[in-house]
C-alpha cells in the first residue's frame, strides 16, 4: 500500500480498544478520510507513544497514512502536531463552534473528495472562533461549507413571487424547499421557520466580501443575537438536505424562547 503525506484536521475521533483511535479526518489534498491510530494510547519504554499520547478532535497534523480508498480502515503511521489550539480551549462558546464545524464538515464532504479550499478555510477559522470575531467567523465557515458542496439555500429573494428580501419586511424559511419566502407567500409553506429579513441581508453581505488566502475576512461584527437564527436556519437546512441528525447543534443554539 503507498503511503501519503498529507495535512489534516482530526474532524471525528472514536475510542477503539484501549490503545487505538478511529479517526475521520479531513485531508488537505485527499479530502475525509478514516484510519486507525493503533497504539495511540501506549507509551513506549522511553515514555512517548508513537501519536503523542492520544489525537484531539481539531488537532492540525501532518500526518502520514496508507492510501487505499477501498480499504475498510488504513493505518495512521504518522502524526506531527502542528497546531493544539490552546486558546480556542480555554474557551466553552469556542470549543462549541470548532467541533461543530468540524460535524458539518463530516455530515457535508463525501470521502475521498478533495476540497483544498474548503481545507484552508476550516484551518482559518479554527483560529478566528479562538478570538472574539468567533460568531461572525463561524457563519462565514458555514456558509462557504454550503456554497462549496452545492447546498447553499436561497436566501436572496422569495422563492414564491421573487421578491427580494431587501424589500420584504417579514420573511420565513421553507425547510423542505431549500428557501426564503416573503411575508405574502410563507402561509404556502408548512415546514418554516421565521427569520428576520434584515439578517437576511447580513449573509448577502458576509457571501459579497473578498476572500483572501491565509489572511481573515473582514467580516462585520456580528452578536448572537444575529447569528442564533441564522444558525438555526441553516441547522434545519442542513438537517433536512443530509437527513442526518447534527448531534452538536444544540449546544451551539440558545433554547429557543
Ligand atoms: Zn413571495
Amino acid at each position: 500500500m503507498p503511503l501519503v503525506a498529507d495535512r489534516c484536521i482530526c474532524l471525528r475521533k472514536i475510542e477503539f480498544s484501549e490503545t487505538s483511535q478511529i479517526l475521520t479526518l479531513f485531508a488537505r489534498q485527499g479530502g475525509v478520510v478514516r484510519v486507525i491510530a493503533k497504539g495511540a494510547h501506549r507509551t513506549t519504554k522511553v515514555g512517548a507513544s508513537k501519536f503523542g499520547g492520544g489525537i484531539d478532535l481539531l488537532d492540525v497534523a501532518e500526518a502520514v497514512f496508507s492510501h487505499a480508498p477501498h480499504r475498510e480502515l488504513p493505518p495512521l503511521t504518522e502524526w506531527r502536531l502542528t497546531e493544539g489550539h490552546r486558546e480556542l480551549r480555554r474557551n466553552l462558546r469556542a470549543i462549541y463552534l470548532g467541533t461543530y464545524a468540524a460535524e458539518l464538515v463530516t455530515t457535508l464532504v463525501h470521502e475521498h473528495d478533495p476540497h483544498v479550499e474548503l481545507f484552508d478555510r476550516l484551518e482559518q477559522s479554527l483560529r478566528e472562533v479562538a478570538t472574539a470575531r468567533r460568531e461572525q467567523a463561524f457563519l462565514a465557515f458555514t456558509l462557504d461549507l454550503l456554497r462549496e458542496t452545492g447546498l447553499m439555500p436561497e436566501l436572496n429573494a422569495c422563492i414564491n413571487c421573487g421578491q427580494p428580501m431587501s424589500r420584504v419586511a417579514r420573511a420565513a424559511f421553507a425547510i423542505d424547499r431549500g428557501g426564503v419566502a416573503c411575508g405574502d407567500c410563507a402561509p404556502n409553506f408548512s415546514r418554516r421557520v421565521g427569520i428576520d429579513p434584515r439578517l437576511l441581508r447580513v449573509v448577502q453581505t458576509i457571501l459579497t466580501l473578498p476572500r483572501l488566502a491565509g489572511q481573515p475576512q473582514r467580516l462585520p461584527g456580528l452578536t448572537r443575537n444575529q447569528t442564533d437564527p441564522l444558525n438555526r436556519l441553516l441547522a434545519e437546512h442542513i438537517r433536512f438536505s443530509s437527513a442526518r441528525e447534527l448531534r452538536l447543534a444544540r449546544y451551539i443554539l440558545a433554547p429557543s424562547a
